[in-house]
């Protein structure tokens, strides 16, 4: 009940599906956590429902404005921040012969420039020996029809996480990701696709499972509590698959 003691954790996209799952596993091992989403309502709706020292912070990562204020609104309440869990990501679909520059820069905009901005922002006030996550995704290692651009925008904070690893080893920071595979959340009815071809799609992705099923936004909480903690002191650089192995076959 308390890995993460008077840690200060940042979690970003903190509303909804594994970010919220998350933050409340961070609250009963003991932090202090900010949670942030860019929408006043969905924050304040799991609100009622959260037990522990947070705040809610809103902040759309899209405005590089609001990734500033996200770091000195949570550096202003809880002072230095031990977890920087950059976890908000959208993941809309469009083939090839689709792709949009409209498209294009909502995604990367939001699944890459925003969390590498608020790393910036929250380097100065990130203790040594500290913890930075991204959730990428097994998209960058097993192409689905139609994520293209999603599975680039992975592939991207895949390729900057390895860098920041050793940027950062004079501080003792640890940067890790975590590669979902097909988990239960809200994101998929964010996609832009019929309520049919969602369950689908549901479906196929289920099926390519060795394990046979979706996984739990817990079951990533719970690789994010590990990556976090003195539990995953020792790893560091590196992406970790919560993905009923999908990507291993
Ligand atoms: P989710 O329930 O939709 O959570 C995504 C969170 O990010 C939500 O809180 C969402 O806010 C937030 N977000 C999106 N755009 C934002 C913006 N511009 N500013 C601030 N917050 C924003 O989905 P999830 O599955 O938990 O997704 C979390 C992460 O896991 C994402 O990075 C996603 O790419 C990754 N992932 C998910 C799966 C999966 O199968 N679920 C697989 C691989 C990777 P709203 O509620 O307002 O949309």
């Amino acid at each position: 009940m308390s890995k993460l003691k008077n840690k200060v954790a940042v979690i970003t996209g903190a509303n909804s599906g594994i970010g919220l799952a998350t933050a409340k596993l961070y609250l009963k091992e003991g932090a202090k956590v900010v949670l942030s989403g860019r929408r006043q309502e969905a924050l304040d709706e799991v609100s009622k429902d959260l037990e522990g020292d947070f705040i809610t912070v809103l902040a759309d990562a899209s405005k590089p404005e609001d990734n500033k204020r996200l770091i000195s609104e949570a550096t202003a309440h809880y002072g230095n921040i031990d977890i920087l869990f950059l976890n908000a990501g959208i993941a809309p679909v469009s083939p090839a012969t689709d792709i949009t520059e409209e498209h294009y820069n909502e995604i990367f905009n939001i699944n890459v420039k925003s969390p590498m901005l608020t790393v910036k922002e929250a380097l100065p006030s990130l203790n040594d020996g500290g913890s930075i996550l991204f959730t990428s995704s097994i998209v960058h290692k097993k192409g689905f029809d139609g994520l293209g651009v999603y599975s680039a925008s992975k592939g991207a904070i895949r390729a900057y996480s390895r860098v920041l690893t050793s940027e950062l080893r004079s501080r003792g920071i640890r940067v890790n990701s975590i590669a979902p595979g097909p988990i239960e959340t809200p994101i998929y009815s964010k996609m832009g696709l019929p309520q049919d071809v969602v369950e689908d799609m549901g479906k196929g992705f289920a099926s390519q499972v060795p394990l046979g099923r979706f996984g739990k936004s817990e079951e990533v909480a719970n690789a994010a509590l590990f990556l976090a903690s003195d539990e995953g002191s020792y790893v560091n650089g590196a992406e970790l698959e919560i993905d009923g192995g999908i990507s291993q076959i």
